[in-house]
C-alpha cells in the first residue's frame, strides 16, 4: 500500500468515525471500491483513539490509532506532545524489521493527523485478558524472547555501529512519555501525591512504603538508569496489555513509551505483569488444583522467557557483535547479563508497587470483585515487588524471583 494523500484532513483535529473511514478509502489498493465500511472507536487508553474499519463484504479490515494531544483521563488539562505518534509508527516499523512477524504491520503513518494506519489484529486477545481467563500461551516464552533479544540487542551499542546509535537516541528523545514513567513509577508510590490511587484497604502497606528508607535508596538507582542509561531503545510499556495473543501468535502493540533507555525496563515489565496475574489468580481460578497449575504455568514461562532471552541475547552478541572489546573482553558477556538480569528483577518490582499503589492499576487485581481476596492478591503483589526491589543488586538468577513470588502467596 503506497501513501496517498488526504486533501480534505490537512490540519490536526481528533477525528470522529466518519472521516476516519473517508480516510481509510483513500488508503490504496486496501478496501475495494465502492465497499460499504463499517468503523467503531474501540480505544481503552487515556491517550489515544483507536479506530476499527471493516468491509463485512470482503472481510478485509484495518486500525487506524491516533494520538490525542492530552490525557484523555484527566480531560485536556493534562497536555501531551503529537510527536510520539511518530515515535510510535517509527518504532513499530523498526520492530517488524528486527523481529518480523511479531507485531502489527503498519500500511501508512500520517505525521499531520498523528495517524498511524496498521494490521488489523482483532483475530487476537489482549493477553492480560486471555491470563485472566486462564488460557495458557506455549509459544509465548519463545516469542516474546525472540522479540525482546532482537530489538534490545540491535539497538544497544553491542549490535549497532556506536555513532549511529547516538543519532538515533535524538530520533526516540520522549521527554513527556518518559516524564510519565519517572513520576508514576519511580516517585509517587513512595510519597504523599495526588497521582498515587491507594486502596484504602492497605494505606498501611502504602505508609510502609513510604517510610522505608533502604527501599528508596533502591529506587532511587533504579530511577538514576531509567534517566541516564541509554542503552537500547526500548519498548518502554511492555506490559501484558501491550500484547496481543493467541496460543499459536503473539503480536506486540503500542510502543509510544519508546526511548532509549535500559534493557531491563522491558524485560523487568513483562515479568511484572505475570506476577500480577500470579497474584491475582488468588481470584480467578478458584479451584485450588487448577490455581496451582497455572501459577506453576507462570512461573515456568517468566523462567522460560529469561533463559531463552538469554541464549538469544548471547548468540547474537557472539554472532554479530560489532564491539570488538566487548566482544574480546574475558567475563565481560557474563557482567553484562548478570546486570541486565538484576536490572530486570528492580524493574519488575517497581512496576509490580506502582500497579497497586500508582495511579493505573491492572484489571489482573482491581476487578477481583471480593474484597477480601482482592486485598490478599494486593498485599502478596506489595511484598514480592518490595522485595524484588530489595534484592535486584545482589540477585544472582532468576530462580530467586520465582522464589520471593512462590512464598508470598
Ligand atoms: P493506548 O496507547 O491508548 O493504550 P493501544 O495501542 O494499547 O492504545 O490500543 C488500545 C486498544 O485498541 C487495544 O487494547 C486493543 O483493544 C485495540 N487495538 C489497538 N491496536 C490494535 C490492532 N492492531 N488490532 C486490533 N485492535 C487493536
Ligand atoms: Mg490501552
Ligand atoms: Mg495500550
Ligand atoms: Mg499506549
Amino acid at each position: 500500500i503506497e501513501k496517498s494523500e488526504v486533501d480534505e484532513l490537512t490540519t490536526y483535529h481528533a477525528l470522529n468515525e466518519q472521516e476516519a473511514i473517508e480516510i481509510a478509502r483513500g488508503i490504496e489498493d486496501f478496501f475495494p471500491a465502492g465497499a460499504h465500511l463499517a468503523c467503531r472507536e474501540i480505544g481503552d487508553g487515556n491517550l489515544n483513539l483507536v479506530f476499527h474499519i471493516t468491509d463485512s463484504a470482503s472481510g478485509k479490515s484495518l486500525i487506524m490509532k491516533q494520538a490525542l494531544p492530552y490525557a484523555k483521563v484527566v480531560g485536556e488539562s493534562w497536555p501531551l506532545t503529537l510527536d510520539r505518534a511518530r515515535i510510535e509508527s517509527e518504532k513499530l516499523m523498526l520492530e517488524g524489521q528486527l523481529a518480523p512477524g511479531l507485531v502489527p504491520v503498519v500500511y501508512k503513518y500520517d505525521p499531520v493527523l498523528s495517524l498511524t494506519v496498521m494490521e488489523d489484529l482483532s483475530d487476537h486477545i489482549i493477553m492480560r485478558q486471555g491470563l485472566i481467563n486462564g488460557t495458557k500461551y506455549p509459544l509465548f516464552a519463545d516469542h516474546i524472547s525472540t522479540f525482546m533479544a532482537n530489538t534490545l540487542f540491535y539497538t544497544s551499542d553491542l549490535g549497532m555501529n556506536q555513532q549511529d546509535k547516538k543519532l538515533r537516541v535524538k530520533d526516540f528523545i520522549n521527554p513527556e512519555l518518559c516524564k510519565i514513567t519517572e513520576d508514576l513509577i519511580f516517585d509517587d508510590p513512595y510519597t504523599v501525591s495526588a497521582n498515587n490511587n491507594i486502596p484504602p484497604a492497605i494505606e498501611d502497606a502504602a505508609e510502609a512504603l513510604r517510610n522505608d528508607s533502604a527501599l528508596h535508596l533502591e529506587v532511587a538507582i533504579l530511577r538514576d538508569k531509567f534517566l541516564t542509561n541509554a542503552q537500547a531503545l526500548l519498548h518502554g510499556d511492555l506490559h501484558t496489555g501491550s500484547i496481543f495473543a493467541t496460543p499459536a501468535s503473539t503480536k506486540v502493540i503500542d510502543p509510544e513509551f519508546a526511548y532509549f533507555g535500559p534493557m531491563g525496563f522491558d524485560v523487568g515489565a513483562l515479568f511484572a505483569n505475570l506476577i500480577l496475574n500470579y497474584a491475582g489468580q488468588q481470584f480467578w481460578m478458584s479451584d485450588d488444583e487448577a490455581r496451582k497449575d497455572f501459577r506453576g504455568y507462570l512461573l515456568e514461562s517468566i523462567e522460560d522467557i529469561w533463559t531463552q532471552f538469554d541464549r538469544k541475547f548471547r548468540a547474537l552478541w557472539n554472532e554479530n557483535g560489532i564491539d570488538r572489546l566487548a566482544n574480546s573482553t574475558p567475563g565481560y558477556q557474563d557482567y553484562y547479563m548478570q546486570r541486565l538480569l538484576q536490572d530486570s528483577i528492580g524493574f519488575a518490582g517497581c512496576k509490580i508497587v506502582r500497579r497497586i499503589v500508582g495511579l493505573a492499576h491492572v484489571a489482573d487485581i482491581d476487578k477481583i470483585p471480593n474484597d477480601e481476596i482482592r486485598e490478599q492478591a494486593q498485599r502478596a503483589a506489595l511484598a514480592i515487588g518490595t522485595e524484588l526491589i530489595r534484592r535486584n543488586r545482589s540477585a544472582q538468577s532468576i530462580q530467586e524471583l520465582i522464589d520471593i513470588t512462590e512464598t508470598a502467596l
